[in-house]
């Protein structure tokens, strides 16, 4: 029961902590992580060379306060020349995992840069820990993956403690300097949040957008602008890969006679059909699209001539079977993958094709020579 309701707490917890990105399946929320890091680079970036400007500033205070120059003092102005370099050196890492890592050092060598006069300190005031009220506030919102958040969070939290205990101030300024932080710490947090809210709100729509761009409404298949995209890429991959790839183009024959003969509806539901026949016959990395009308095409990015043949003929004669009933029939050009070929070259010498095809009375498979 307390393992349960521990679970529970921390469920709880996550949610209240982690907003929308709580809710996402572990694939989705790793790939959300990935692109809000990704967005975030240049402001952290920013964030980290603001962070050095505070930390020298705190330096040059010191210098002008204290009266002889100290080995302390040296060995922060050290730690501010590295802060310096590091934060230099962030805006060109790439890998996000080498990112992490240079943030955390980053805070860590930060907070000792800032931890250093404060220990010194020993007056009643607690001025000097006011620059730790700022670390919350302006790093969490920045902050994607919970561990690095967390992390972070503890051990700037760890070392205000430590100063707060070593301090001498009167206990009153302790407790207010304390909810002072408490109330920074939660300001980071709820922004954090938002900003994580707005980011994967935006992406979703941005998701719902692009599909409905590329994707053709009554088949779900890809439409012309959304297959030219992805097979495009997919046909260099494969031609870099030493694949050779093959175009279908399918049309439906006398698709206008069925329609005035039968109906649109049934027209409707004939494309609907032939979509979900392609569909069920494609496999992974293949792509196939509603070109317009009663136009469909298919790249399968590594095939032979008589696999694409092969995979025509079923697609065809499945079609026949399911239309027998209004005796529609298909008409197919393949092309293969010639010298220079690019997909639109592909597409073109698929369609002579089927005019072939056409021309040899339909119902067939004309491969492009
Ligand atoms: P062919 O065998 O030479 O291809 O003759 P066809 O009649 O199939 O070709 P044509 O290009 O003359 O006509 C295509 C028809 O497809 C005309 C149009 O009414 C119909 N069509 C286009 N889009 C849709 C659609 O979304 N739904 C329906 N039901 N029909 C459509
Ligand atoms: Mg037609
Ligand atoms: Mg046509």
């Amino acid at each position: 029961m307390p393992k349960a309701l521990a679970n529970a707490a921390r469920l709880i917890l996550c949610h209240v902590l982690e907003g929308d990105l709580a809710g996402l399946p572990a694939h989705e929320r790793r790939e959300q992580y990935r692109r809000q890091t990704q967005l975030l680079h240049g402001p952290m970036s920013v964030l980290l060379l603001a962070m050095t400007v505070l930390a020298a500033l705190v330096s040059a205070f010191d210098v002008l306060t204290l009266t002889a120059v100290s080995d302390r003092l040296m060995v922060q102005t050290g730690g501010v020349a590295l802060l310096l370099l590091m934060a230099l050196r962030y805006r060109h890492v790439v890998s996000i995992r080498r990112r992490r890592a240079l943030g955390m050092g980053f805070l860590a060598l930060l907070l000792a840069c800032l931890a250093l006069p404060a220990l010194d300190w020993t007056g009643p005031s607690l001025t000097p820990l006011a620059v730790f009220l700022l670390i919350p506030v302006s790093w969490l919102p920045l902050l994607v993956n919970p561990q690095a958040t967390y992390g972070g969070l503890a051990l700037c939290t760890a070392v205000v403690l430590a100063l707060l205990l070593a301090s001498t101030a009167p206990p009153g300024e302790l407790w207010l300097f304390g909810l002072y932080y408490l109330v920074s710490v939660g300001a980071g947090l709820v922004l954090r949040r938002a900003r994580s809210n707005l980011a994967t709100r935006l992406d979703k729509q941005v998701e719902t957008l692009w599909q409905r761009a590329v994707s053709d409404p009554l088949t779900g298949l890809l439409n012309r602008q959304g297959w030219l995209n992805l097979a495009g890429t997919a046909m260099t991959d494969a031609l870099q890969a030493g694949k050779l790839p093959a175009v279908l183009f399918i049309d439906v024959d006398h698709f206008k006679r069925t329609n005035d003969q039968y109906g649109h509806m049934t027209g409707d539901a004939l494309l609907r059909a032939l979509g979900q026949i392609i569909d069920a016959r494609i496999g992974p990395g293949e792509f196939s699209a509603r070109l317009g009308g009663e136009e469909f095409a298919c790249l399968l990015p590594d095939s032979s001539e008589e696999a694409a043949q092969r995979f025509a003929q079923r697609i065809a004669g499945e079609y026949r079977e399911h239309a027998s009933e209004f005796g529609s029939t298909l008409s197919i050009g393949i092309a293969t993958h010639a010298d220079d070929d690019l997909l639109n070259d592909l597409l073109a010498r698929a369609d002579a094709a089927l005019y072939e095809a056409k021309r040899a009375g339909r119902d067939q498979v004309v491969v492009s020579r």
